[in-house]
């Protein structure tokens, strides 16, 4: 599945201020691995973003891959519009060494209405998939080191904050993770393209 082409010198989807390159993107290339629950969190709003959904897949936790597919992760991540996320802070947290909660709201927009959805989700360390593949062997992503890994979540709200007409400004505007090149623009010329 061919995924969307980014400016890598564009600030990271997810919020974070740094560059995508700097980001996510080494996480989602399987160059590094993440070190805690929210950058798995955080690297896997950001491979919706840009439609990678092999990612999306490969960070599900072992017992929770079997109810996915890689087809239905892609029309999903590709029929929306991510534009930000946002990491709420915990204040009782259960968080400990393998089993973390994050709380997140994503914003999206498709069929020209802007969604929140706000979410607590479950994570685990374990164990890294096993990989037959001798040069893929070599990622740290495949290697025995255990891995922050997505189980599930809660959906806290699911909400429709505005329905957009064509030639108001695009929501994303709103947003300071959104797309940096489409900044200014209608939603006609931006997000509702
Ligand atoms: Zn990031
Ligand atoms: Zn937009």
């Amino acid at each position: 599945m061919n995924t969307i082409s980014v400016n890598t010198t564009q600030s990271c989807f997810c919020g974070s201020n740094f560059d995508f390159s700097c980001c996510c993107q080494p996480y989602i290339n399987k160059e590094l691995a993440v070190q805690t629950a929210e950058q798995l969190m955080r690297s896997r709003f950001s491979a919706y973003a840009i439609g990678n959904a092999q990612y999306i897949y490969d960070t599900y936790a072992k017992s929770s891959q079997a109810e996915q597919s890689v087809e239905d992760i892609g029309d999903w991540s590709k029929s929306c519009v991510w534009i930000a996320l946002v990491i709420h802070p915990l204040a009782n947290s259960v968080n400990n060494a393998t089993e973390q909660l994050v709380e997140f709201s994503a914003f999206y927009i498709t069929n020209n209405t802007l969604y929140e959805l706000r979410e607590k989700s479950r994570f685990i360390l374990e164990h890294g998939i096993e990989c037959d593949i001798e040069e893929k062997k070599e990622s740290t992503f495949n290697t025995q080191l255990k891995q922050w890994r997505y189980i599930d979540g809660d959906i806290i709200a699911h909400s429709e904050l505005a329905t957009i007409k064509r030639n108001e400004f695009c929501p994303c505007n709103l947003y300071p993770t959104a797309w940096q090149s489409k900044k200014g623009k209608k939603f006609k010329h931006c997000c509702g393209k």
